[in-house]
């Protein structure tokens, strides 16, 4: 039977303190994302770029965030067009565009779960929890919120649009956190959410928690949905990101859970995000990303021709 996804190319960036993740959809494309993702045995149609609203009503909110307007507007686009996506029989692949992104997909895969009476799990894989409230941000970037908005957290009223499904904090995994604000560290203790910080995955590696993580995924027969922030890995090996944080994952942890979700055939829609080309070098970290994609489809390491390096 043929396999079907869908690429959404959602090119934000107002949620971004830098510029330039609008061109992360198209330089996954340059990178052959369709065509990597064809060599899996999938059947792709690329819905090419949403497009920002026309109409951007002005929103009265907290003086210090960023693009407030826009990112709202964003937020209630991109929920619309992934939640189209998400009801049809297709694996959808939202490619960014900064982690604002976040705020129009998890509330539409959510919703579409809802609707198929099935609980929704979370990866998130980041340096950071994006667990900010509107209040609590400091920098006033809004992709350091959109967690926090789709778990339902208070201070979004009147502002975003109402969350009707929230994101569960039990069915959260996060992996890779590094930099974490105090606010932030207080809402996970409070939520008493599953967080891997780097010095956990020091002292035991990615296996253990993807293994444990998808173990209850499958218990509770859910949907699993995998958020790729760039930062997530390593700056030495993924340089184009405005965020970037030493000490991040290296190429074979990320490729491991990569080949771990593939092995367990649970995940049911992928989110790149936050690739920022202006900031990469010749292309490295966009092809980075293509590759674990490739593996979370299915490629294996017996797939992987002898490498020869260019001289
Ligand atoms: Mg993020
Ligand atoms: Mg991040």
């Amino acid at each position: 039977m043929t396999k079907h996804c869908s690429i959404l190319g959602i090119p934000t960036e107002s949620g971004a303190g830098r510029k330039g993740c609008l061109m992360g959809p198209d330089a996954l494309r340059a990178a052959g994302l369709p065509e990597m993702i064809q060599a899996q045995g999938y059947d792709v149609r690329d819905l090419g770029n949403l497009a920002l609203p026309t109409k951007i009503t002005p929103i009265d909110g907290p003086q210090h965030l960023v693009r407030l307007s826009e990112t709202v507007a964003w937020a209630q686009h991109i929920h619309q067009a992934s939640y189209e996506i998400a009801v049809q029989d297709t694996f959808p692949i939202f490619i960014g565009g900064d982690h604002s992104m976040a705020a129009g997909t998890l509330p539409a895969l959510t919703q579409a779960a809802a609707e198929k009476e099935r609980p929704i799990f979370v990866l998130w894989l980041d340096a950071h929890p994006d667990l900010h409230t509107l209040s609590s941000t400091t920098s006033g970037h809004l992709h350091g919120t959109p967690m926090a908005y789709a778990m339902g957290q208070p201070g979004f009223e009147n502002v975003f649009p109402p969350v009707k499904h929230t994101v569960q904090p039990s069915n959260v995994c996060m992996i890779g956190l590094r930099s974490i604000d105090p606010p932030e560290r207080k809402l996970i203790g409070d939520l008493g959410m599953e967080v891997w910080d780097m010095r956990r995955i020091d002292e035991m590696g990615v296996r253990h928690p993807i293994a444990e993580f998808l173990d209850k995924v499958r218990r509770e027969n859910g949907l699993l949905h995998v958020s790729l922030d760039v930062d997530f890995l390593d700056p030495a090996i993924a340089p184009a990101v405005g965020t970037t944080v030493p000490g991040g994952a290296s190429f074979r942890e990320a490729h491991l859970i990569m080949e771990m979700l593939a092995d367990s055939g649970l995940v049911t829609s992928l989110e790149l995000t936050e690739l920022n080309p202006y900031l990469d070098m010749c292309g490295k970290t966009a092809d980075l990303m293509c590759d674990l994609t490739a593996s979370l489809l299915g490629k294996s390491v017996l797939d992987r021709p002898t490498y020869r390096s260019v001289a």
